[in-house]
């Protein structure tokens, strides 16, 4: 498939076909995120998305998952996600799952009774980045919604009976406000009760507005043992059930994963191992790390 560059999927989609059924990211607007930058959004016309889904379909190859891009793909209209959807299923007999980039602000323009369509269509897992719980934090890197908003639309994907992958951004606070992104991230995550949540750990993206603040000695990175105090705090503080925790991502010191609450204990006990005898349990080294 020729693709419209550069293209992004989560890492759990990393066997599934990539199908852009939207360009770039509406919002394109985040201090941190330099993914979408030099592309213009655009809505793809359902003539565009059938020419691509039929010319996939000549490939001889199986497909079991697809996931639809870009940034806020959820942004097409209800009308023609079904028909994608339908097209995907008929064209690729093995397929078994639909993915999809959801921004809150996408979720919310959704009816719960189109999202319940959606899913009964096949659309069964969405992306949905939550990166801080705390207003000041997601104020400050501009997200483009409050704490209030995001929980209203992570809660609108699980009443729906749809998958939640949630993602949270350690590290995004920076060394002054690590606390309140730990505890109020927890308690926004706790509200939604996502069906997975993964943290990332921040990295500065070159030529961002966050990459110049760094720049002018305005925000602070923490460091990688400040990153494990962090992510100890915030487990600590989140109330999940059966929610499938990962901090597996490149960006990531310390991998973890773990059902939560269930599995907390030995989780902080691994961080704390971790901060406390490095040599048994060694981190990723800073030039390991990406995203
Ligand atoms: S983080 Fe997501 S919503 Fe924000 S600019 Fe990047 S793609 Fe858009």
């Amino acid at each position: 498939m020729n693709y419209d560059m550069p293209v992004y999927r989560p890492p759990s989609e990393a066997s599934s076909l990539i199908l852009q059924v939207t360009l770039g990211c509406s919002h394109n607007g985040c201090t941190f995120c330099g993914m979408y930058k030099g592309k213009q959004f655009h809505i793809k016309s359902w003539q565009e998305i059938k020419i691509k889904i039929e010319t996939c379909g000549r490939q001889p190859y199986g497909i079991n998952r697809v996931f639809l891009a870009d940034g806020d793909a959820l942004a097409v209209d209800t009308g023609t996600l079904l028909k994608t959807l339908n097209l995907l299923y008929k064209t690729f007999p093995n397929l078994e799952r639909v993915g999809i980039y959801a921004g809150p602000k996408d979720i919310q323009a959704k009816s719960k009774d189109e999202l319940v369509e959606l899913g009964k269509a096949g659309l069964k897992i969405f992306y949905l980045g939550i990166e801080s719980g705390s207003d000041k934090i997601l104020k400050a890197v501009n997200k483009g919604v409050n704490s209030e908003q995001m929980i209203a639309a992570g809660k609108k994907i699980m009443d729906s009976g749809l998958q939640l992958s949630a993602t949270i951004i350690l590290g995004l606070g920076g060394k002054d406000l690590w606390q309140e992104h730990a505890r109020e991230t927890a308690a926004v995550v706790s509200a939604v009760n996502p069906t997975y949540l993964g943290a990332l750990t921040l990295m500065v993206v070159p030529d961002t507005p966050l990459y110049k603040k760094v720049q002018r000695g305005d925000f602070e990175v923490p460091n990688s043992s400040e990153i494990l105090k962090e992510i100890k705090l915030l487990l600590t503080n989140v109330n999940l059930s059966n929610c499938t925790f990962r901090s597996n991502h490149a960006s990531n010191y310390l991998p973890l994963r773990g059902i939560l609450n269930q599995d907390r204990d030995k989780l902080v006990e691994l961080i704390e191992n971790a901060l406390e005898q490095p040599d048994k349990v060694p981190l990723r080294p800073e030039y390991f790390r990406g995203l």
